[in-house]
């Protein structure tokens, strides 16, 4: 990794950070005739929703892009990717960093969002960099089954990410979306993609995936705001005569209806992960991404056994440092009390359910930060 990020990637950053991009239409121009369906929030007036942007803001992330110096940024640690021993679990996760995982359940191999190259933006190396090691690389990804998206904006769609696992050996995974984005998938990847409604299921072989409402937005550009769904995933799967579930959240403001109503819905959540970064400035923040205090109260909204935090440390997208949610959680934990919130090293593999040694990976908050001060001591 270069000592700067990329020189020219402040200016394109500004318009292409994913939480920000989208509130830039409602900024600008309330007349405009929106081409096609668009969606909303059920659960916030739509009067309390949508971002209000400002130039200042917009201007302090170009600057931070362009003079960051990556070497002195504190980030959460990576550790390679057991690749052969997560294929021996029953249903794991493991983060890949911002919201992307790699999920290994029943025999299956699921991407979630899969952002896997070095700058999330609509050009590549252009728009906000990547500033945390991958745990694998696309090449060495095993064939994918499964991609799983929980909405448009480019920290969680990629394209190179997306074209490179159309064209993998064995074909092309199977890539479910909210609905309206499979146009998007015929028209840039050319490739197949199944859209999903809230609520609705799909499954394969003995596995379940249920597309989840979040509060959120979507659009790659200012002409198709809220033109495809965003939502969350659930992902369910029989462990050893036991239903096991996993639930991500994609991006979302905190409603604590929703994660309610999710929760009473879908039923007991083994595993919840749940995004914590992005959350600076608070006012144009606060609806569409949450804070660490949020999301701890989602974690308690959803009942969830165990929760870790995601959506951080990788793309700087909000005013706070890129660590900086890691600092918050702990402060909120250590508050809040309960150690079923914590965070995980980059390429740890996690399991969905307690009861294996993987599991206890999941670090709380202090232990993470202990593991990230000591990586930053060796030489990069
Ligand atoms: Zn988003
Ligand atoms: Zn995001």
């Amino acid at each position: 990794m270069t000592r700067r990020s990329l020189p020219f990637a402040g200016g394109a950053a500004v318009w292409l950070c994913s939480g920000l991009l989208v509130a830039y239409p409602t900024a600008l121009n309330d007349t405009e005739q929106l081409p096609m369906q668009t969606f909303t929030n059920p659960y916030v007036l739509p009067e309390d929703t949508g971002a209000r942007v400002s130039a200042s803001y917009f201007l302090r992330r170009a600057w931070v892009q362009i003079t960051r110096d990556v070497s002195r940024t504190e980030v959460p640690p990576t550790v390679p990717l057991d690749i052969e021993a997560m294929a021996e679990r029953p249903f794991a996760v493991a983060w890949l960093g911002h919201a992307a995982m790699l999920m290994r359940v029943n025999g299956l191999w699921v991407l979630l969002d899969p952002v896997l190259t070095s700058t999330a933006g609509p050009v590549a190396g252009f728009g906000p960099a990547r500033l945390t090691s991958l745990p694998v690389a696309l090449e060495g990804l095993p064939h994918i089954d499964v991609v799983l998206t929980s909405h448009d904006h480019y920290d969680h769609l990629d394209l190179p990410s997306v074209r490179h696992l159309a064209r993998q050996e064995g074909g092309p995974p199977r890539f479910f979306v909210g609905q309206g984005l499979q146009s998007w998938f015929e028209d840039q990847v050319q490739v197949q993609a199944q859209p999903f409604g809230w609520w609705q299921t799909a499954t394969v072989g003995t596995v379940t995936f249920r597309f989840v409402p979040a509060q959120h937005s979507s659009g790659r550009g200012p002409r198709n705001r809220n033109s495809t769904l965003w939502g969350g995933w659930v992902v369910e799967n029989e462990v050893a005569g036991s239903l096991q579930r996993f639930y991500f959240a994609g991006d979302t403001s905190y409603v604590q209806a929703m994660f309610q109503d999710i929760r009473q819905r879908i039923g007991p959540i083994d595993l919840a992960a749940l995004p914590i970064g992005a959350y600076q400035p608070r006012a144009l923040m606060r609806f569409e991404h949450m804070d660490p205090d949020d999301a701890v109260r989602a974690h308690e909204d959803l009942g969830a056994a165990r929760s870790f935090g995601v959506h951080w440390g990788t793309f700087q997208l909000g005013d706070e440092e890129p660590f900086a949610p890691a600092r918050d959680l702990a402060t909120v934990t250590k508050r809040r009390g309960g150690d079923q919130f914590g965070l995980v090293p980059i390429g740890a593999v996690l399991d969905v359910a307690p009861g294996s040694g993987a599991s206890s990976i999941l670090l709380a908050p202090s232990a993470l930060m202990a593991a990230s001060a000591s990586d930053a001591q060796r030489p990069r």
